[in-house]
């Protein structure tokens, strides 16, 4: 049964492959949400990957992790920084899991004998996965991201889904908002429509009518240029909406209001449309761009060339910034090259030091050596998931004197496995969403710093990893002066690690960096910041 009591809204891209479809559904998202509306959003990614797990941070950026243990696409962290409300499993579906499915119902006979095809099957499955959110009853909104661009082949049957869906619920409870790009010709001194004429007519081509089009844009555009859009694209003048490149994400929300995004939507939907409240978000934003201060932190990783790989951990630092009313710039340090010989050189200026997650090997001498230096050297250290790993190995390595000391990831033969591999783990072979995942409960010492950051004992976060703190070497390395304060009441699995004497020195095993939001900045970062700017006042 099609759903009829919730909105949809369907995001399509057109001309060129990364012009922000995430950041313009999350930025709607808001401006509904600050109207009272409940919207969620959701990315339905054309590849057949089941999910974006076994990709390579090269491929496809950070894997985001969701409260019920999806790796789902990093669009998935925008809508939650957003929102402020979690997302699931439902709010992520790619080709692979839509044919996993109908490939699953066919050996179990459901479809009675018929020739399974993709249409009317696979269409049907999207169409079904669309609506699971809407027919929850929890959203009044759902904002459907189609990723790819229009034109692709793999996006074929999702156009056909939102074809057909659009048919069936009508006008008013389903429209298309196409993302476009308007080239500037500098030669001719000129924006250009003809790339959008063309995208929009291979959308109709699918019988798909934009209702909506977004353009992106490096120029403003003219009155003519919107009436030109308006009159060859069959939209309304007002439903040409500009997209002029934003100097942050989060100025998005404010200049779709101002030109009327959710208006346009509102009107089509035949739902009320009110002045949005958005007076905690300006407040970040204006907080954001006005530091009275700036630290430099350190971002130790192996995939720094790329924006994308570390996204949250990125933005979780621009929501802790702004709450400190600090800039924080952020200098990506690649591990591959830090060297006994070259590490002063490189830390020696930084106000604090983020190790960030990983997987292998390569890179992990570069990171432990410059653990030993922000231990030695008294500078402000986080640790993340492999960060946190590889603090536990300089301790052991450092200061119990465990000199082949190593994580059993690395090193199978290591004779002081300090980081091991999960006992639930062992006997697992296949690769795919098979790691510990999604949010745990963990409980925190009392006393401890990672108690008083939270301002509280009990704590969930979420997790992505196989390996895990050895406890067997617990009793040593607490004795040496390196403490776990925060555990796993079921399992008793260390979640985090604290060295008391240093001025700031914490590792999770979790990762915060997923739950950090513009409403709710998380309080490690906030704290890692605030302990940046104490370490930058005493140079
Ligand atoms: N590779 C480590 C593990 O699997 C850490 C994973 C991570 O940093 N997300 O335990």
């Amino acid at each position: 049964m099609t759903d009829t009591t919730t909105k949809y809204i369907f995001v399509t891209g057109g001309v060129s492959s990364s012009l922000g479809k995430g950041i313009i559904a999350a930025s709607l998202a808001k401006l509904l949400q600050a109207q009272g509306y409940r919207a969620t959003i959701q990315k339905l990614d054309p590849y057949i990957n089941i999910d974006p797990g076994t990709l390579n941070p090269y491929e496809h950026g950070e894997c985001y992790v969701t409260d019920d243990g999806a790796e789902t696409d990093l669009d998935l962290g925008h809508y939650e920084r957003f929102l402020n409300v979690p997302t699931s499993q439902a709010n992520n579906v790619t080709t692979g899991r839509i044919y996993q499915s109908v490939i699953d119902k066919e050996r179990r006979g459901e479809f009675l004998g018929k020739t399974v095809q993709v249409i009317p099957h696979i269409t049907d499955e999207i169409k079904h996965r669309v609506q699971i959110l809407g027919k929850s009853g929890d959203y009044d909104i759902v904002i459907t991201e189609i990723g790819g661009t229009v034109g692709d082949i793999e996006s074929l049957p999702y156009i056909e889904a939102v074809r057909q869906l659009k048919w069936e619920m009508g006008n008013e409870n389903a429209l298309v908002i196409h993302l476009t790009l308007i080239p500037y010709l500098s030669a001719a001194g000129e924006l250009k429509t003809k790339p959008t004429q063309h995208s929009v007519k291979t959308l109709m081509e699918s019988g798909v009518q934009a209702d909506i089009l977004v353009c992106r844009t490096e120029h403003k555009l003219s009155d003519s240029i919107r009436t030109k859009l308006a009159r060859f694209c069959n939209v309304k003048r007002e439903a040409v909406i500009e997209s002029i490149d934003a100097s942050t994400i989060y100025d998005v929300p404010n200049l779709m209001l101002e030109e009327g995004l959710d208006k346009v939507v509102l009107e089509q939907l035949k739902l009320e449309s009110h002045v949005p409240d958005l007076t905690s978000w300006n407040n970040f934003l204006a907080k954001h761009k006005n530091p009275k201060s700036e630290v430099v932190i350190g971002l130790i990783g192996k995939y720094v060339e790329l924006q994308d790989s570390y996204k949250s951990i990125l933005e979780s630092f621009i929501h802790a910034g702004a709450a400190n009313e600090v800039k924080v710039k952020v200098e990506s340090i690649h591990s591959e090259y830090l060297q006994p010989e070259n590490i002063a050189t490189k830390l020696s200026h930084l106000d604090g030091v983020l190790v960030a997650p990983g997987f292998g090997e390569r890179g992990i001498e570069g990171k432990i050596e410059a653990i030993r230096y922000v231990r030695e050297h008294q500078i402000p250290f986080f640790g993340i998931c492999l960060g946190m790993q590889m603090a536990t190995i300089e301790f052991s390595r450092n200061v119990l004197g465990l000199s082949e000391a190593n994580s059993s990831e690395m090193d199978s033969e290591t004779p002081h496995p300090v980081i091991d591999i999960m006992e639930a783990q062992k006997k697992i072979t296949e690769k795919g969403g098979t790691m510990r995942l999604g949010s745990w409960k963990c409980d925190l010492l009392q006393n401890t710093k990672i108690a008083s950051v939270y301002n509280t004992t009990s704590i969930m976060e979420r997790h992505r990893h196989r390996y895990e703190f050895n406890n067997a070497y617990k009793t040593q390395l607490e004795n040496a002066g390196l403490k776990a304060t925060g555990f796993n009441p079921e399992t008793g699995l260390v979640e985090v690690i604290e060295i008391p004497t240093h001025p700031w020195f914490v590792g999770v095993q979790y990762h915060p960096e997923y739950k950090s939001t513009v409403a709710n900045p998380h309080p490690l970062f906030l704290a890692f910041i605030k302990a940046a700017l104490k370490h930058k006042t005493k140079k």
